[in-house]
């Protein structure tokens, strides 16, 4: 496909505001783009490791659609950064313009792209110098630019390295936007810093994959496509394929050429980094309320790494992964990548070296790096951040900040994928890949089962829990309701502390669970002037248990068994998820989780909230 063509239609999706017709245009540029005289000319090389085959232009012009040079997975980058892009741009368009006047003009437009096209190239000149004469119209001579041509430029960009690789990739850029016209340099100059501005997202070059090439009808309205209409199972179809090949490119050219078999056979490569699935925000009512039971694990203040454990070719010794081969070693290169699938593995030697000593190859694990002090006790995100990008130094930062795995997920083991698998039976094979440095999973439907786990949890100095639907898939780059982060408490309640219960054990001596109440505002009754809304036992350190002790003992008026009555007297800050009516409490509401933060020992039982507050925020006043 000549590059005049991609940037033709590029420009017609900027134009086209429709969803669907966008669509259909993304679908037409593909069909064209695997079907054009250049598809399988003769003489091809075999495919290429990014399944760019040397005459196939259907997985360039889909990566390109997105801006993208490289599949998702892809280590390479262009290394091309604005001033880059302005000196080249500059220097094509002559010796009237400098890099500082594209810079001028940027700040006007914010558009590179816009930018680009408006200066004088010499694209007509040096396409009519290529061409030997230029009879044909710009853009469509004999030897104009080709999308091929611009992705081989592009490739020898990002591969350049060393002295001089700076002025080589300004020199290529210079080339390519000297043979421009304006409609292709726009894009071009789009395209090298990675952003195409024509409104094809991942979800539309995805429908228009299936609709170009697995006979989905996406653009059809749905009340108009026939009774045994397939388009949302096949569009699923591309989407999974998409999550574990992580290439557009791919699998346009898979849906092409192998139909729906092909995207079906898709597997994840260990060594190929997947999007890591994420969460969103949500409470463990929502959570127990959705899914009946509940997979509860610590949430990990450190930095996501997913980590790739190859099975050693029979024939090849392993001088890779920083050389660190634990004893009885059997396995292949280990790689760690960050949530955004940089390779990370150079900075975190001892957690290849866990892999090596832990593990079973091949398998792919999902989890967090966390910094921990001498007693493997979790140390503030900051300490991480020094340690996890790290390229200088990496030993002597080692001694410095110990960090560890704690992982919660496994993609991959023993050959097997399992992204299809719910949650509890990848747990159950991550426990038989690697048999330490496992997070642990709770599954329960237990309210006070699950309480208990986060307070343990939180004093142990952890930022809070995971909520996972025990039989979830994993779906990479998805942030759904499948995961769920505890959300932080955003409303708090400030309430008496009227009754407290002993702990059992070892914590015997102290009080482990206090009876909340909110202020009855129009009491004049001294016995009714407090009604109970919750009891609080979640969010408290021993340490802070033995000084809550001290402070409410004073004040107890009755006891029998191991509950206590106090007069008013303290006042905690309390936090809590919602508030629900309820016969269990005087005030006839509860507090649903509600969590200790702190002493208000600023406000006396009389400033404490009232009920007419809690009536107000439940919505009934
Ligand atoms: P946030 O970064 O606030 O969006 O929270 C999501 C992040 O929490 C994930 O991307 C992980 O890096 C991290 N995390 C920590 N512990 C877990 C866990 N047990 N399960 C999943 N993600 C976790």
């Amino acid at each position: 496909m000549k590059f005049a063509t991609f940037a033709d239609r590029a420009d017609e999706m900027a134009a086209e505001p429709g969803d669907l017709a966008t669509v259909a245009l993304v679908a037409d540029a593909l069909a064209a783009a695997g079907d054009g005289p250049e598809h399988r000319s003769a003489g091809g090389e075999t495919a290429t490791a990014d399944g760019t085959d040397a005459d196939d232009d259907l997985p360039i012009v889909a990566r390109f659609l997105r801006g993208a040079v490289f599949p998702g997975w892809d280590e390479r980058t262009l290394s091309v950064g604005p001033s880059l892009c302005h000196a080249a741009l500059a220097r094509a368009a002559g010796a009237n313009v400098t890099a500082d006047d594209i810079e001028e003009r940027l700040a006007e437009t914010g558009d590179i792209g816009a930018v680009a096209a408006d200066l004088d190239l010499g694209g007509q000149t040096g396409l009519a110098a290529f061409a030997g004469g230029g009879d044909d119209a710009p853009g469509a001579g004999g030897s104009a630019l080709t999308v091929r041509e611009v992705y081989g430029e592009l490739v020898a960009v990002a591969e350049a390295t060393g002295g001089g690789s700076e002025s080589f990739r300004e020199d290529a850029l210079f080339g390519l936007f000297t043979r421009a016209d304006p409609t292709e340099a726009r894009y071009l100059a789009r395209l090298v810093l990675g952003e195409m501005r024509i409104g094809v997202g991942s979800g539309t070059l995805r429908d228009a994959t299936a609709e170009a090439f697995l006979n989905a009808s996406v653009t059809t309205p749905t009340e108009e496509r026939g009774e045994d209409d397939r388009t949302e199972e096949v569009v699923g179809l591309v989407e999974r394929a998409l999550q574990v090949t992580n290439d557009h490119g791919r699998v346009a050219k898979l849906a092409r050429d192998e139909g729906e078999a092909g995207l079906r056979g898709v597997s994840l490569s260990v060594g190929r980094p997947v999007r890591s699935m994420l969460a969103q925000a949500g409470t463990v009512a929502d959570a127990l309320d959705a899914w009946g039971a509940v997979a509860v694990e610590t949430k990990y203040d450190g930095a996501r790494v997913q980590i790739h454990y190859e099975d050693r070719a029979a024939d090849e010794p392993d001088d890779r992964s920083g050389g660190a081969v634990g004893a009885g070693d059997a396995g292949g290169p280990v790689s760690i990548y960050s949530r955004n699938m940089e390779d990370v593995t150079g900075a975190l030697p001892e957690l290849v070296e866990h892999v090596r000593e832990h593990a079973s190859p091949p398998a792919i694990l999902d989890g967090e790096a966390v910094a921990v002090d001498d007693d493997g006790e979790p140390l503030p995100f900051q300490e991480i951040l020094r340690r996890f990008r790290r390229k200088h130094d990496v030993e002597r930062m080692r001694e410095e900040v110990r960090v560890e795995l704690r992982a919660f997920d496994c993609l991959h083991a023993g050959g097997d994928d399992l992204l299809d698998a719910p949650l509890a039976e990848r747990h159950d094979r991550l426990r038989e890949a690697l048999d330490d440095g496992v997070s642990e999973l709770l599954v329960s439907d237990d309210a006070a089962e699950i309480e208990a786990f986060e307070s343990e949890t939180l004093e142990s100095g952890h930022e809070g829990v995971m909520l996972k639907r025990p039989e979830s898939t994993y779906d990479p780059g998805t942030r759904g309701r499948e995961w769920l982060k505890r959300k932080p408490d955003v409303e708090t309640l400030d309430l008496v502390v009227t009754g407290a219960e002993w702990g059992e054990g070892r914590r015997a001596e102290l009080f482990g669970t206090f009876e909340v109440s909110v202020r009855v505002d129009d009491s004049d009754d001294d016995e009714r002037a407090y009604a109970t809304v919750g009891n609080v036992a979640t969010g408290i350190t021993d340490e802070e248990l033995a000084d809550l002790t001290d402070l409410l003992e004073p004040h107890v008026r009755t006891e029998s068994g191991q509950t206590v009555t106090l007069a008013p007297a303290v006042v905690f800050e309390v936090g809590y998820e919602e508030i629900q009516t309820s016969p269990r409490y005087d005030s006839g509401y509860a507090l649903r989780f509600p969590r200790f933060l702190a002493v208000r020992d600023d406000k006396a039982p009389a400033d404490a909230d009232g009920l007419q507050r809690v009536r107000r925020l439940v919505g009934d006043e």
